[in-house]
């Protein structure tokens, strides 16, 4: 399909501010060179451990910060530097999902107000026309129509979030950004708001960035899938490729650490076990930010920083294992010399 979404070289810094003065002494770069384009109708995962930058990138896609630099074309608009009018325009198109729930509803606005919210900000529907489209969004979600004037608090964490999916759908928007949307919720009840984003999503062609650390859940929704190291991707490619022959020396890392029934079926038993802690985003390593802790580094590896470019048909890696001449890890003692 064509791509809904173009992103390209996104950074999002935030300052480090130190001393009384508060002195401008460095930067967290959170997500530094970020680019990859979102297909219309798919699902990108977007995975990597707590911490690599991924719920700040899906943040910064959707403009809720002022980004430090880059792209980010939304069907062709581009609001990597829009201000507030564009992004005022752009918002239907394009909304969130949060990771709780419970932290991101005002526990003091009954849920039809909590759903018809974006309908006062961005439509003039009239009282009776809100209350109808409301009651539409809550069948939708499957929640009673008859709980419109409860409160958050009376409703369990699945409901809770069935709300705030209704709330992102209030717009009908085309994209929607969902940062760990069943992380917060009992395992019991987790397959239940996945298949409904999936069902939700076959119904009304959405296009999602489902943000997640957890592989499995994202194996089973995603359509291509994106790993994430210290703000930076490391990886993209088709989820069946990624999960059955991962490339990037920390996608096999990050793979051959989730408990796998069958270890085969995960690209073989050997279990990488990464030496070190992952350095600060303040103060990456030079040259491949993977380097200090990466099993297959090379002397290269500490200067130079690899480009994110397609190796393969669809398949995308940050690694100079993978550059010309060294087209799988196998062929790596010849770069080396
Ligand atoms: Fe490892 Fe070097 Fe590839 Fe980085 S570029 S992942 S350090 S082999
Ligand atoms: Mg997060």
């Amino acid at each position: 399909g064509r791509s809904l979404v173009e992103i390209r070289d996104l950074r999002m810094w935030f300052p480090i501010r130190t001393g009384l003065l508060k002195r401008h002494t460095g930067n967290v770069k959170a997500v530094d060179g970020v680019s990859f384009d979102i297909r219309e109708g798919e699902t990108l995962g977007l995975v990597g451990e707590s911490g690599c930058g991924k719920s700040t990138c899906g943040r910064a896609i959707l403009r809720l910060y002022e980004i430090t630099g880059g792209s980010v074309k939304i069907d062709g608009q581009e609001i990597g530097d829009a201000g507030p009018n564009t992004l005022r325009r752009m918002r239907p198109t394009m909304q969130m999902v949060f990771q709780d729930p419970q932290a991101s509803l005002n526990p003091r606005m009954t849920v039809a107000r909590i759903i018809g919210e974006p309908l006062d900000e961005h439509t003039k529907m009239s009282r009776r026309e809100k209350t109808a489209k409301v009651h539409d969004l809550m069948d939708q979600v499957g929640l009673n129509r008859a709980f419109a004037d409860r409160y958050p608090h009376e409703f369990s964490g699945g409901q809770r979030q069935r709300i705030g999916i209704a709330r992102a759908l209030a717009l009908n928007p085309k994209f929607i950004v969902c940062d760990e949307p069943i992380a917060a919720l009992d395992v019991s009840i987790q397959a239940q708001v996945v298949n409904l984003l999936e069902e939700l999503q076959a119904e009304l062609g959405l296009t999602y960035l489902f943000i997640s650390h957890d592989l499995s859940m994202v194996r089973h929704i995603a359509t291509r899938v994106a790993v994430m190291y210290l703000g930076k991707v490391a990886e993209l490619a088709p989820r069946e490729e990624l999960y059955g022959e991962p490339l990037h020396p920390y996608t096999r890392a990050l793979l051959s650490a989730v408990p796998e029934p069958d270890p085969e079926a995960m690209g073989g038993s050997n279990r990488t076990i990464l030496k070190g802690d992952v350095p600060s985003p303040s103060n990456p390593p030079e040259g491949c930010n993977f380097c200090t802790r990466c099993p297959d580094v090379m002397e290269v590896c500490h200067r130079v920083d690899p480009e994110f470019r397609q190796v393969r048909p669809g398949r995308w890696v940050a690694c100079h294992l993978f550059e010309e001449g060294a087209s799988s890890p196998s062929n790596r003692a010849d770069t080396e010399s």
